[in-house]
């Protein structure tokens, strides 16, 4: 028996109805955990007063290619080339719908990515085909080598409480896969910068995993759709030695948060903060040159 529940991407997912009655309640992720230990103030106007934000042309493609990451998982669309092998496969028309509709319907000037935002509109069209290219032959390779999906929703939601935290944490696993010989592991796809991924999001997914499921995950791997060649898009991620310090990390960061501890990071690289424009700092100093 399941419930379901809206996912990060508004896709629906299924739910063991064990996490049916904390579901609701205020929620922690490994994204909080980060925003904090970057700025605090950050949190506290993009968390708890919910002050309008940027949009923001790397958050937006990003999420467009999960969608189409999704529905190629869902439909099972990744075994056959010709899903995405072109500007008219039917893979690259998922992500351009998303894509097209998000930033037809942004509020205010779309921030991109890039040296001076090269990264934009167009480059997105252009190059969220080559993408989708690189998840799907990732995708065709780790099943040839016997990794089979364990879920088959590509993003799988797990919430748990742990010892120590009394509001409940929660993960988004791209994908999690388990080897034919018994060996569970950690998907992430990544359309970011290249070599740009958190261990500490593998060890908290690795956490949630330990007391939803009772695996114990050791195997991470971060693939960056980016990348020109296979050897460049794979990262193994290291954090199993981070597992056990998960908890406190978590504790640590409810106990910033019932103190009302947030001060801005005067070292935060706040010409990319997507709250900048409601920020008493980035204000008060006449706009941070960074
Ligand atoms: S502009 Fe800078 S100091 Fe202000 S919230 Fe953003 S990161 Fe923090």
């Amino acid at each position: 028996m399941v419930v379901s529940d809206e996912t990060r991407h508004g896709m629906k997912v299924e739910q063991p109805e064990n996490l049916r009655g904390i579901v609701d309640l205020p929620h922690l992720s490994v994204s909080q955990l980060g925003t904090y230990d970057d700025c605090s103030l950050k949190y506290d106007l993009k968390y708890n007063q919910h002050v309008p934000r940027e949009a923001s042309g790397p958050m937006i493609a990003g999420i467009a290619v999960h969608k189409a990451i999704e529905i190629a998982e869902t439909e099972l669309w990744w075994p056959e080339a010709r899903n995405f092998e072109g500007y008219e496969a039917p893979g690259y028309l998922a992500f351009l719908d998303v894509f097209t509709r998000a930033v037809d319907t942004a509020e205010g000037p779309i921030r991109w990515g890039g040296t001076a935002g090269t990264e934009d509109r167009e480059w997105w069209e252009f190059n969220g085909l080559f993408m989708l290219q690189r998840y799907q032959h990732a995708r065709i390779a780790m099943a040839e080598n016997g990794w089979g999906a364990i879920e088959d929703e590509t993003e799988y939601r797990v919430l748990a409480e742990f010892p120590g935290v009394n509001r409940a944490v929660i993960g988004y696993l791209d994908k999690f896969l388990m080897h034919e010989g018994g060996e569970p592991m950690i998907v992430d796809w990544k359309t970011g910068k290249i070599g740009n991924a958190d261990p500490m999001q593998f060890a908290t997914y690795a956490r949630l995993l330990e007391i939803v499921r009772g695996i114990h995950v050791s195997r991470g791997l971060a693939i960056f759709l980016r990348a020109g060649t296979a050897a460049r898009a794979v990262k193994h991620m290291t954090f199993r030695p981070l597992v056990p310090h998960v908890d406190e990390m978590f504790a640590g960061l409810e106990r910033g948060l019932d103190a009302g501890i947030f001060r801005p990071n005067t070292k935060a690289w706040c010409s990319t903060c997507e709250v900048r424009a409601s920020c008493w700092y980035w204000q008060g100093q006449g706009g941070d040159p960074k």
